[in-house]
């Protein structure tokens, strides 16, 4: 999935004065090449206050920063000083592998893990519960 497409379709849907507030990976559908954004029955209009540009694989901006929540989050994953791909939300052990090896695994996976469940919390709440729920 060419991420840089998906911002664009974001960043247009905010330039409009909108928020999608219900964007998952699965919502962007790419067909030959052209995105088609679903979902939308819960956005809302109102206008993108951010302050920044938004730049796939460039430098990862504070949140207070580039002052659009959606935008913010629909950047990735923030861990080790770097953004990463919302994948890892599923995978602590890829996550955990790409931290400084000058940590222990054990550190790395618990900050993995850490991080991911934050990240959820936050901006998945029902997915988050419902990993609540699960036992062990
Ligand atoms: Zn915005």
């Amino acid at each position: 999935m060419d991420r840089q497409v998906i911002v664009d379709v974001m960043v247009t849907v905010h330039n409009a004065g909108f928020k999608h507030k219900h964007l998952k990976d699965r919502h962007p559908l790419i067909q030959d090449g052209n995105v088609r954004l679903i979902s939308f029955e819960k956005a809302t209009q109102e206008p993108c206050d951010r302050s920044a540009a938004i730049v796939v694989g460039g430098l990862e901006p504070y949140a207070e920063e580039l002052e659009c929540d959606e935008l913010y989050t629909f950047g990735g994953v923030s861990c080790w000083g770097e953004l990463h791909p919302l994948e890892v939300l599923d995978n602590p052990h890829a996550l955990a592998e790409l931290g400084p090896k000058s940590d222990s695994i054990e550190h790395r996976l618990e900050k993995a893990y850490t991080v991911i469940e934050r990240y959820l919390e936050k901006y998945e709440p029902e997915k988050w519960a419902a990993r609540q729920a699960e036992p062990g």
